[in-house]
């Protein structure tokens, strides 16, 4: 018997590897696409604007494919969560790889069913604009990622016509200053599912096939799964996104300090480099990966001393990619709370960038105020003379911030406190002050897998008594 289907578009916004339309397309006649946009969400939560209007743009790319196709008149761990990369490629392995993806429905495949629509359909159930979101389009940034299914596939393909470029991928050597990206921004599009991961997972096997190929952690498959391990332990640990109750997580005595915190959230440091990347976000919605090392580690136990929570939440409003699990996970591993226990290893506001820009092209593109000034102070323009910044245009503490904190000074100090707060974990939990393992365990986070595990057995003994 034929019935009448109602598919609710939540986060995979597209058409192409999508079990549950083709199955709600399945024997059907009616089929009711739909998509909801809370009236609570405008109000309460925290989305740029430019965020907003890639979920539009999704949503209008989605709605005009639909249309194509006539929709409209037609129309195995033993239950532990692994806290290491090593732990989840070993649990994937005995997985085998991904399922392949789904074709998407064809014209074929919706012949015998409508979307049924009344007339009054798009004043009253038509994907809003951004005026109607309470959004004024001019604070937009400049429309770089625009949203939707058909842009996603077009960015995949172009990206995997480049096989050398693909083959030879390798993340640490990927530039956080470049002045076009140096990785393939497809994360807007995984996080709002208008790319499915099976199906960039698979172009990559094929343009890996027979080649000789980088491989995880660093290569792009290495990418994917750093995905898919902040979303399995996001998934296993309590309270993930927070400090307290965290059992994961190193509990820090955190600053509060707003005007710290407006100050790296809004650009104005005064340290030129992590001002350019916030303002890259600001306008722009995505970042380099090691940008995002650069100011994380800033405003947490690098320089500001505050928590990473209040850095998830800018990060949370600003980025394109805003993604809960990743979001919330990697800013545990820069501010040293979880899975990276190397707290003494720093970056330097001023060194890091140089090391790929040493003319500091990247900071004259986002703070075009500083562009005069000659490439030996543009890291550190406080320290050209007078005659040097009046002749730039921009005179230090008058036009352009002083440094908000002297690095060399809180860092040290910081990382006396790091050295108490793991102090203060070992004496409670028994383990080693520093985390008690060499590099390369320290990188997996071996330390903090047992610890886990002994609460999640714990909670399990719990459970069952
Ligand atoms: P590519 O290098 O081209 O990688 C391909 C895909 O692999 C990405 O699109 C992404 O889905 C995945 N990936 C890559 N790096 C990581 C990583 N470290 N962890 C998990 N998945 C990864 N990414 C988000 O998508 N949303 C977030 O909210 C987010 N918050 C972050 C916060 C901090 C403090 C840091 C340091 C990183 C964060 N990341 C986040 C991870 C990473 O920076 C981005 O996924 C990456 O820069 C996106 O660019 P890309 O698509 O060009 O990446
Ligand atoms: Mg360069």
């Amino acid at each position: 018997m034929k019935h009448c289907s109602i598919h609710w578009f939540r986060k995979g916004l597209r058409l192409h590897d999508n079990p549950a339309l083709l199955a709600a397309l399945a024997d059907c006649h009616q089929l009711y696409p739909i998509f909801i946009l809370d009236p609570w969400f405008p109000k309460n939560m925290r989305v740029s604007v430019n965020r907003w209007r890639f979920l539009v743009e999704s949503l209008r790319d989605l709605d005009e494919s639909l249309r194509k196709l006539n929709s409209r008149i037609i129309a195995e761990n033993n239950d532990k969560v692994p806290l290491t990369y090593a732990r989840l490629q070993m649990l994937l392995e005995a997985l085998g790889p991904p399922k392949q993806p789904v074709p998407a429905p064809t014209l074929e495949s919706l012949k015998d069913c409508c979307t049924p629509c009344k007339d009054n359909h798009d004043a009253e159930y038509g994907i809003p604009t951004l005026e109607e979101l309470g959004q004024d389009p001019k604070q937009a940034g400049p429309r770089l990622y625009p949203g939707g299914e058909s842009e996603a596939l077009g960015r995949l393909d172009l990206h995997m016509n480049r096989t050398a470029w693909v083959c030879n991928f390798q993340k640490p050597q990927t530039e956080p200053n470049s002045l076009s990206p140096s990785t393939t921004v497809l994360s807007p599009y995984l996080k709002f599912g208008c790319l499915s991961v099976r199906t960039f997972w698979w172009r990559l096997a094929e343009t890996y096939q027979g080649r000789k190929h980088s491989s995880p952690p660093v290569s792009l498959h290495g990418q994917l799964l750093w995905r898919e391990f902040f979303y399995t332990v996001g998934a296993g640990i309590p309270n993930f996104h927070k400090m307290e109750g965290n059992p994961i997580c190193v509990q820090v005595d955190w600053d509060h300090n707003l005007e710290y915190l407006q100050a790296w959230s809004e650009g104005q440091t005064g340290y030129p480099f992590i001002d350019a990347i916030m303002t890259q976000l600001r306008t722009e919605g995505w970042i380099h990966h090691l940008a995002r090392h650069a100011v994380a580690c800033f405003l947490t136990r690098g320089d500001l001393w505050i928590s990473w929570e209040e850095g998830q939440k800018v990060f949370e409003e600003l980025l394109l990619d805003a993604d809960w699990f990743l979001n919330a996970g990697n800013w545990q591993w820069l501010s040293a709370s979880a899975f990276f226990h190397q707290f003494f290893r720093v970056y330097s506001p001023i060194a890091f960038g140089k090391k790929t820009d040493k003319g500091g092209e990247y900071i004259k593109k986002y703070l075009p105020f500083l562009r005069k000034f000659p490439a030996e102070y543009i890291y550190e323009p406080w320290k050209a003379p007078r005659r040097v910044q009046e002749q730039a245009g921009c005179v230090i503490g008058r036009d352009y911030p002083k440094p908000i904190v002297v690095h060399e000074v809180v860092r040290k100090r910081n990382m006396e406190r790091m050295k108490a707060a793991y102090a203060r974990r070992a004496a409670s939990s028994g383990a080693h002050p520093e985390g008690g393992v060499g590099k390369k365990g320290a990188e997996q986070g071996l330390p903090v897998a047992r610890s886990v595990a002994k609460v999640l057995t714990k909670k399990r003994k719990k459970k069952s008594s």
